[in-house]
């Protein structure tokens, strides 16, 4: 369980976190996403003890990380976007000096990293060092690390960066079922990640917590609008102008301008009928129209919104 209360965070001027709130209950995967910048790290170090907080409070299975930062850390397993692992040592060896410093009695050790390198799928690397291993290997020995204490609240920052494609879906599907009897907050910036592997979704940007639900339900929340994609062979400094001033048309994002006379731009709209209109604006401007294609808010599309609206 990880409950997060007003959190506030400031580096210099910089605000890095703005009171936010959340709460993530135990057998939950919730995706922390946000744009780089977004604040997404400070609040995974808050909560991991790494950082205090300037104001609120943060409790982890069920101690505070500021009063009680010793529990916390028993009780956590915290994998940063680079694992950090010693290149010098085999995996077992790694393992075991981890394994040491976590308190795990002499009598439990061989049990416990024999089960971490079997949850992830190491064992045909057994013989290697650290340093010999790819980084998806490495990576999944940083989970392996991150395992070995049994802990009850999972936070992965950036787990799959630099993976390959198959990789990244053995890794998710880890992610996944160590989610089941865990919590986990994974954050990201991708999203086919979120999707895949979270149960609910926090989308962050600027410090504050500007969205929260399950993919299905943030998709679903913005529903009602249409994403128009269309393309025009004409000059973008005509079409832009006169896109802007349509009536029924809320969000312009340019796709591709200015490129041998053509330009192309993603559009929403709570009109149903946008696709129409910008028929007609094209017909009535002579402009050539050689795209038009309107689809249902992705969850891609939620997110562009969400964090892009105010830049
Ligand atoms: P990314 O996806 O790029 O890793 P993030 O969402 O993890 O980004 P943070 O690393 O938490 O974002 O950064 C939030 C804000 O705080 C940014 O504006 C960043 O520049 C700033 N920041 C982070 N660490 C420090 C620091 N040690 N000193 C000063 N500013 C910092």
């Amino acid at each position: 369980m990880i409950e997060v209360q007003n959190l506030t965070k400031t580096y210099g001027p910089t605000i890095a976190v703005d009171g936010i709130s959340f709460q993530i209950p135990k057998g939950e995967v919730v995706g922390f996403l946000g744009p780089n910048g977004a604040g997404k790290t400070t609040t995974m170090r808050i909560l991991t003890c790494y950082l205090p907080a300037d104001s609120g409070a943060a409790q982890v299975a069920g101690y505070d990380t500021f009063t009680e930062p010793v529990e916390v850390r028993r009780r956590i397993g915290y994998l940063p976007e680079s694992a950090p692992v010693y290149a010098e040592l085999g995996i077992v060896e790694y393992l075991q000096f981890v394994a040491e410093i976590r308190g795990i009695p002499k009598s439990e050790r061989e049990g416990r990293i024999a089960k971490a390198i079997e949850r992830t799928a190491l064992g045909p690397m057994i013989h290697k060092d650290i340093g010999q291993l790819s980084k998806g290997y490495r990576q999944r020995v940083g989970l392996a690390a991150t395992l070995i204490h049994d802990p009850e609240v999972l936070v992965l920052d950036e787990p799959t960066t630099g993976l390959d494609p198959n990789q990244i879906i053995e890794i998710r599907q880890l992610i996944r079922e160590i989610g089941r009897e865990k919590t986990v907050i994974l954050s990201t910036h991708i999203l086919p990640e979120v999707e895949a592997t979270c149960d609910r979704v926090l989308i962050i940007n600027q410090g504050k917590i500007v969205a929260s639900g399950t993919p299905a339900e943030l998709t679903r929340a913005a529903e009602g609008k249409v994403v128009c994609r269309v393309g025009f062979r004409a000059e973008p400094a005509m079409v832009e102008p006169a896109l802007r001033a349509a009536p029924g048309i809320e969000e312009i994002l340019p796709l591709d301008t200015g490129t041998n006379g053509t330009c192309r731009y993603e559009i929403s709209s709570k009109e149903q009928d946008v696709a129409e209109r910008v028929f007609h604006l094209a017909v009535g401007n002579g402009w050539v129209l050689n795209e038009l294609h309107t689809e249902r808010l992705s969850l891609e599309q939620v997110f562009t919104q969400l964090t892009l609206g105010d830049k």
